[in-house]
């Protein structure tokens, strides 16, 4: 009798679950538009010309070791993480009345997130309709309760806004609500200028805090400041928020984990107090994060040339992606009468095709192309060579 017996065979990740089928895969066409990772026009991995050159400085440093990192990261590349988000003058940041720590990228700073609100007597956070779909259960697997609000209306591809606002208008107070900083994953449509003056204003007025997840600065428009607008907007309209950040996708250090989470408090003594429950939730769930990715990002964000070369070089993948949809959506119309402008008017790494789950399992079997089966296509993984084979099975699935 084993003594492993109890554990049942569980279902593949919706999303990482596609790179297995991909790879099993032996169709020389095969496609993998699933996970959101940024390719190149010949579809493979891309590593950023500034984190090659940081890369080079670090290893030549004579001071480099592989000592731990404390509890909370390393304190210059959270300095700059914060920045980063918040803006190098921001007053929140000059007050010292922000409590920040580096975590495993995006997915660990969720975490910790979930964590703390639990210990600070939250029982559910509220989430956009749809969302990532590890948002979910994570905060479930933190103890919170996780609700909706609407956000998108797949009928007509368009935000669904005064429902939204109808939504956060009965949110009891002192509730957490997270939001998509900008490139909403998975719809790709952000709230406007004037959309997000509204929802802070009705977040003020009902006492919510707002949680900010920010996991493609840089992305949305090219212009890794001005993707940071809602954030700073809201912090300049006084909300004690918190970000949990990623560099994923903007850095193309998926694999080394680098994140930050934090939390806008009232004080600096505010700050040390949350600070220090930060660390204690961290300690014994992982001691502390890695530390090669958080100094690439350091080397790059606290050198003025780097900095430069990465914003020019986040931007031409954003540019990249942004021909893929404008030849997507054409080869898509060519000789079809299906609209499909919504794919150009999404932003950021994903076009929501608005596919079926049965159409999608169509591409998967007679194509072998892999998105997720609510129709998400990762505009990344598109390139001038695939796009046409891309389009054709599309039109295939859906006439
Ligand atoms: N938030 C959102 C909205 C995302 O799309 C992702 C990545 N797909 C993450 C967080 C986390 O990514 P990572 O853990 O790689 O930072």
């Amino acid at each position: 009798m084993s003594n492993w017996s109890q554990y049942e065979m569980g279902p593949p990740d919706p999303i990482v679950g596609l790179n297995e089928s991909f790879a099993l895969d032996d169709n020389p066409n095969k496609v993998n538009v699933g996970v959101g990772a940024y390719r190149s026009d010949d579809g493979l991995p891309y590593v950023l010309p500034c984190v090659r050159e940081a890369e080079k400085i670090n290893m030549s440093k004579d001071t480099l070791n592989h000592e731990y990192l404390g509890i909370a990261g390393d304190p210059n590349f959270v300095k700059l993480a914060l920045e980063f988000a918040y803006g190098e003058d921001s007053g929140v940041l000059k007050e010292g009345r922000v409590a920040g720590v580096q975590t495993l990228s995006g997915t660990g700073g969720l975490r910790v997130m979930g964590e703390l609100l639990k210990k600070g007597g939250h029982k559910e956070i509220y989430v956009p309709n749809p969302t990532w779909g590890n948002h979910i259960p994570i905060m479930k697997n933190a103890g919170l309760e996780v609700k909706k609000y609407r956000y998108y209306n797949a009928e007509n591809s368009d935000l669904e806004f005064d429902n939204m606002v109808q939504d956060l208008k009965n949110i009891p107070e002192k509730t957490v609500v997270l939001l998509h900083a900008c490139a909403h994953n998975p719809t790709g449509m952000d709230p406007t200028a004037e959309q997000w003056q509204e929802i802070s204003k009705v977040m003020k007025d009902g006492n919510l805090i707002p949680f900010f997840d920010c996991a493609y600065q840089g992305f949305a428009s090219g212009n890794a400041p001005k993707d940071a607008f809602a954030i700073r907007m809201f912090v300049e309209d006084g909300h004690n928020l918190a970000t949990v950040q990623s560099f994923s996708k903007n850095f193309g250090l998926y694999g080394q984990r680098v994140g930050a989470l934090s939390i806008i408090t009232n004080d600096e003594s505010e700050a040390k107090k949350v600070l220090s429950q930060m660390k204690m939730t961290i300690r014994p769930m992982y001691s502390n994060p890695p530390k090669h990715g958080a100094q690439l990002v350091s080397t790059i964000l606290g050198d003025k040339q780097l900095t430069t070369d990465f914003i020019d070089q986040c931007a031409d993948m954003a540019s990249r992606i942004n021909d893929m949809r404008i030849q997507l959506r054409t080869a898509l119309e060519e000789g079809g009468d299906r609209n499909w402008e919504h794919i150009t008017k999404q932003i950021g790494m994903f076009a929501y095709s608005g596919l079926s789950s049965e159409e999608v399992v169509k591409l998967r079997e007679n194509h072998s192309i892999y998105c997720t089966l609510d129709g998400r296509i990762s505009m990344a993984g598109v390139t001038t060579k695939n796009v046409n084979y891309i389009s054709d099975a599309i039109k295939e699935v859906t006439k």
